[in-house]
């Protein structure tokens, strides 16, 4: 396996030095290891009235009857009717029309290989590869590999490397040493490597090609759920943390007294996780996960009081000031009543009453800080921190979290909270040195948003009716404009001009205006306006799209949201149903959306549930797209599970490792001598490839 590929029949160094420079392999393994991305099923040929959104690449087998040439200029294309005897479907070229037309005869026996692709409701194949039809074609499936256009150039495409993958699968044998102990291939039923290995490159059926699948991803995930859990469990142990021994004054009292309602059982347990934690010997990490509007605040609140209850001081940063200020307003307000000092510093801070905290905060007369990115600053010290929370964890950087680290001579507990939900199996891999507790219950007597999705040309009036009704029963209004940063100048005009639009439509009322070029203070005056219900329109650009409680505001109009991503929109429509009273979104867009973005606003009008909609982001999407976890944070390089689609096996990897972990944690036991042989090889290889790279 760790033999140059130099050497293989029908490389040579020319070739080899191909292979080392534009995919980095260079021994017999890694280019075992480069897996086909995909496999043309040619077990069978299909007919066209079979083609479903299920398929991928298939073959069909017929005729061209007659081509037609429609579009002009960009848009120009060839249309090549296919039958195979029964039914027609479009065959479309848009480039090469030409050559199409000259290559292609009519009434001449083809074979058609490619994705149906669906648009407007019919099927076609867009650029399909057309080959002549021969009695004896090869059945079976054929594996498909990436190459690179300079490879190509020097004529090693996937044919070329699919024929140095089969002599490279010659130099193995049945008795390839096993990378996975024996008891997990029992257990799971798993094919051998060797069979993985000659199976997940020449499958001659399905059912072989599913199972060398599984035994591969299996296997990396695994890998990397041992790597994060040997991890975490290194860190856990190697910080001392604070411990909060005592449930004392302030927290009884703040429940007893102040708390303005009954905590929801999910707020409980996850309260319940957290002490568990910090009362322990250990600096706890976690990852507060809950959807918008299910109360992290409180539970942060409640937190911090354990801190001062062990003599503690607390703090808390928001990623903007008027959040800031509102956590500052909802904390004071709520424990107005106990004997404890907050203090609110941001950037706008005056710099008497600053110079006024940073004394109370080494005396530790001030228990609870509240602001942005200002108390991070070097020049802010504590008596004694205990625990810090973060809000918002994506718009925060590791560094500027490290920096806390500095401030005390021990870690503080930290405890991070985000609105944005993270599928379960990317948190396990990608924050999985985090612990992670969930609220998963919204406070009770919220009414479900009620969500449309409307056409801008037709419904427009219809819209403006619906505002006018809500907002004679006093409610307030989101209209909410796209920003994309290429185009700001456009944005802002269509901002403007839907400013203008909404005045004009209703003369009689306030309309208060937000977008980023503002200034802070404008920005915030004008927040402030909407908060106080001095207007009741607020025109936005996604500004807003983070933390602001307004329970008054019932609708939220979101224009253009073809161009919002699926959790953006699920952040915005959380602006509203805050209240008692029923909550609407209406997402506006014009006719021309892709059937990716029908699918967004299907799921959207469908399920007010974050993780139900952060799963079927993630299967849009894939993992690397999601902000703030990015697939760089892995132990090991994935070859060929994919966090977005492989849930399961993830899941199954993590059980995997835990119980291994569990039973035998410095993995000394003989039967685990394969893990840590791997372990090491990956480590190895992990490495050479970042040095490379
Ligand atoms: P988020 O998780 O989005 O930060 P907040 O903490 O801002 O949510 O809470 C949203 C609203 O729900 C606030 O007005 C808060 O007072 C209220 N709330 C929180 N917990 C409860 C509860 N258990 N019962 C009723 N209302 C609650
Ligand atoms: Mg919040």
């Amino acid at each position: 396996m760790d033999a140059d590929i130099m050497y293989l029949p029908g490389m040579g160094p020319k070739r080899a030095q191909l292979f080392n420079k534009e995919l980095s392999i260079f021994t017999v393994k890694d280019l075992i290891f480069h897996f086909p991305y995909k496999y043309i099923d040619r077990s069978r040929f299909y007919y066209i009235h079979e083609i479903d959104t299920t398929l991928t690449y298939i073959q069909v087998r017929g005729k061209i009857t007659g081509f037609q040439l429609l579009g002009e200029g960009r848009n120009q294309r060839l249309i090549g009717k296919f039958t195979d005897g029964r039914n027609v479907i479009d065959l479309v070229f848009f480039k090469g029309i030409k050559y199409c037309t000259q290559a292609y005869q009519l009434h001449t026996e083809y074979i058609v290989f490619g994705k149906p692709s669906l648009f407007n409701g019919t099927f076609s194949f867009v650029h399909p590869d057309i080959g002549p039809y021969k009695e004896e074609v090869k059945m079976g499936f054929q594996p498909l590999y990436h190459t690179t256009e300079k490879m190509k150039s020097k004529f090693v495409n996937s044919k070329a490397v699919q024929k140095l993958i089969y002599q490279a699968l010659q130099t193995i044998t049945p008795s390839l040493p096993e990378s996975l102990p024996t008891s997990i291939l029992h257990k799971y039923r798993f094919i051998s490597l060797y069979e993985a290995l000659i199976n997940i490159h020449f499958p001659s059926n399905m059912p072989l090609l599913e199972q060398a699948q599984a035994r591969l991803k299996f296997e990396e995930l695994f890998y990397i759920q041992i790597a994060i859990l040997r991890q975490a469990h290194a860190l856990k142990t190697s910080f001392k943390g604070f411990q909060f021994n005592h449930i004392g004054e302030m927290f009884h009292a703040y429940y007893e007294k102040c708390l303005p309602f009954e905590l929801t059982n999910a707020q409980k347990r996850v309260l319940k996780e957290i002490r568990n934690n910090v009362r322990g010997a250990h600096q706890m990490n976690r990852l507060l996960q809950g959807d918008v509007g299910s109360g992290k605040t409180i539970v942060a609140l409640m937190c911090m009081l354990m801190a001062i209850d062990n003599g503690y001081q607390a703090c808390i940063m928001a990623p903007t000031e008027i959040l800031a200020r509102q956590h500052f307003e909802t904390i004071e307000s709520q424990i107005n009543k106990l004997p404890i000092q907050v203090k609110l510093l941001t950037g706008s801070t005056k710099k008497k009453d600053r110079e006024h905290i940073h004394e109370g905060l080494l005396n530790g007369s001030v228990h609870i800080l509240i602001g942005t990115h200002a108390v991070i600053e070097d020049t802010v010290n504590f008596k004694n921190l205990g625990i810090v929370v973060i809000d918002e964890q994506h718009r925060f950087g590791v560094a500027q979290r490290a920096k806390l680290w500095n401030k005390n001579t021990r870690p503080p507990h930290v405890l991070v909270m985000t609105a944005t939900p993270i599928p379960r199996t990317l948190a396990m891999t990608v924050y999985g040195d985090l612990e992670v507790s969930v609220i998963d219950e919204l406070p009770p007597g919220r009414k479900p948003i009620v969500t449309n999705h409307i056409f801008e040309d037709t419904k427009r009036e219809a819209l403006n009716r619906f505002l006018k009704q809500q907002l004679s029963l006093g409610r307030q209004v989101y209209i909410v404009y796209p920003l994309i940063e290429e185009s700001e100048k456009m944005d802002l005009k269509n901002l403007t001009d839907g400013y203008q639009y909404i005045q004009s439509i209703f003369p009689d009322l306030q309309v208060s205006m937000v977008h980023g070029k503002m200034k802070p203070a404008e920005k915030d005056a004008a927040m402030q306006e909407f908060v106080q219900h001095k207007s009741q329109i607020m025109v936005a650009t996604t500004v807003i799209e983070v933390g602001v409680n307004v329970p008054n505001a019932s609708v939220m109009v979101i224009e253009n949201a073809e161009r919002f991503g699926l959790a953006q929109l699920h952040q915005l429509r959380g602006r509203v149903g805050r209240g008692a009273d029923q909550s609407y979104c209406v997402l506006v867009t014009s006719r021309k959306i892709s059937n990716e973005t029908r699918k967004r606003l299907e799921i959207m009008t469908r399920t007010n549930d974050g993780f139900e909609i952060a799963e079927a982001d993630l299967q849009l999407r894939g993992p690397g797209d999601l902000e703030g976890t990015q697939q760089s944070g892995l132990p090991f390089q994935l070859h060929i599970a994919n966090l977005a689609k492989d849930g399961h096996f993830v899941q199954l990897a993590r059980e995997c490792a835990s119980e291994i972990l569990e039973n035998d944690p410095q993995l000394k036991s003989p039967a685990n001598e394969i893990i840590v042989k791997e372990l090491k090889t990956k480590k190895r290889e992990q490495q050479n490839w970042s040095i490379i790279s």
